[in-house]
């Protein structure tokens, strides 16, 4: 072998090195960078989301880009765009489209109870609005059916839809009472009249108020005018304060919880009532207005609304005691075929001492309506 021919098969062995580490560099620096978004591309209006959020992994590569917040303000579909790079420093580029939605239903600001009177059409949409975090203008729908025309309770609802469909529904009641009769402002005022009882008392009625035997008398035959009362009287306050004295010294707290209520506070309460249970159980518990006996300004509900309030010492100590401060147990056990309403121990009514005493029949309550030989029913 000449020097000549060393020559070349040292530098044709050099090239060939050459290649083959070129190739191999070249090969490693192609290495593919493998990148995966997630499934889901959508993100809620207004939230907040990066751009790398969207990246579910990434093998053999880095990413390059920086991260920062997607202006979401905005629906429709947006393009992003990550750069990243091996570790060989070959950079490449992915672009995505990723969409921004609304799944925010409207609000809808309504009231839950609407009430008129037969024949008298109301605006059922008039106060009520609907916002929504996208759309400015919502159309909102009254779905159910319902008849001005015809006294009845109508469950309806209010139904809001934005433009990408987001639905908001809401339960409201409409009370279409009946036309009341011609004497509507007296609630079915009895005329004025004097009458003698089944019992033999005497009684009269005079400018739509009931007396017998010298007592005011509400129950469902005797109705107060829808003006009548404006307080608790001072007898019956008088009273009630004694035997507040009479209870701490038994080592009791009594509290009146509801006194005096107005005719037309009467009528909302009752109302209330109707939509929620129905007019036939409510009309067990809840007097229509202008026959409630708190509108006499002589009743009172002491401590509690539940019947376990009998169970309770204060209510024990009030059935066994009021009787000696001039109050009765009102609504006593098993009277509501006498009374009209049922069992309430927690509902006290001053008539004063001799008649209250007469009435405690030695812890067996008799019922004003017994006493006196009258009625407690709607006409
Ligand atoms: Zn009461």
């Amino acid at each position: 072998m000449n020097s000549k021919k060393r020559i070349i098969i040292t530098i044709s062995i050099l090239i060939l090195l050459l290649v083959l580490g070129f190739a191999i560099w070249w090969y490693l620096y192609e290495e593919k960078i493998e990148i995966s978004l997630k499934k889901d591309l959508q993100v809620p209006y207004k939230s907040t989301v990066t751009n790398l959020s969207f990246i579910d992994y990434i093998k053999n590569g880095t990413i390059i880009t920086k991260e920062k917040n997607i202006d979401t303000t905005k629906l429709g579909k947006k393009k992003i765009t990550i750069s990243f790079k091996n570790k060989y420093g070959r950079k490449e580029k992915k672009s995505f489209e990723i969409t921004v939605i609304d799944i925010t239903p409207p609000e809808i600001e309504y009231q839950e109870i609407l009430t008129t009177v037969e024949g008298n059409e109301i605006d059922l949409l008039k106060d009520v609005t609907a916002i929504d975090d996208v759309d400015q203008e919502i159309e909102i729908l009254v779905e159910g059916t319902y008849d001005f025309q015809k006294a009845d309770t109508y469950p309806l609802s209010y139904v809001a839809k934005d433009q990408s469909g987001n639905e908001m529904r809401k339960e409201f009641t409409l009370i279409v009472e009946k036309k009341p009769a011609v004497q509507s402002k007296s609630n079915n005022q009895k005329p004025d009249s004097t009458f003698t009882t089944s019992k033999g008392f005497s009684g009269y009625t005079k400018n739509g108020v009931t007396y017998i035997d010298g007592i005011l008398i509400a129950n469902k035959t005797y109705s107060l005018p829808s003006n009548y009362g404006n307080g608790l009287t001072q007898d019956t306050i008088n009273a009630f304060d004694e035997m507040k004295k009479g209870a701490r010294n038994a080592g009791l707290n009594i509290e009146i919880i509801s006194g005096f209520r107005s005719y037309d506070k009467q009528n909302t309460i009752y109302n209330n009532y109707v939509a929620k249970d129905g007019k036939v159980a409510a009309d067990r518990y809840s007097a229509r207005p202008g026959h409630s006996e708190h509108q006499t300004g002589m009743a009172v509900d002491i401590n509690s609304l539940y019947t376990s309030f009998e169970n309770t010492n204060e209510g024990k100590w009030l059935s066994a005691n009021s009787y000696q401060y001039g109050f009765i147990l009102r609504y006593p056990k098993d009277g509501e075929d006498i009374t009209g309403y049922m069992y309430e121990p927690w509902h006290f009514r001053y008539v004063g001492k001799d008649l209250a005493t007469k009435l405690y029949n030695n812890g067996a309550w008799i019922t004003l309506e017994e006493y006196f030989g009258i009625t407690s029913q709607y006409e």
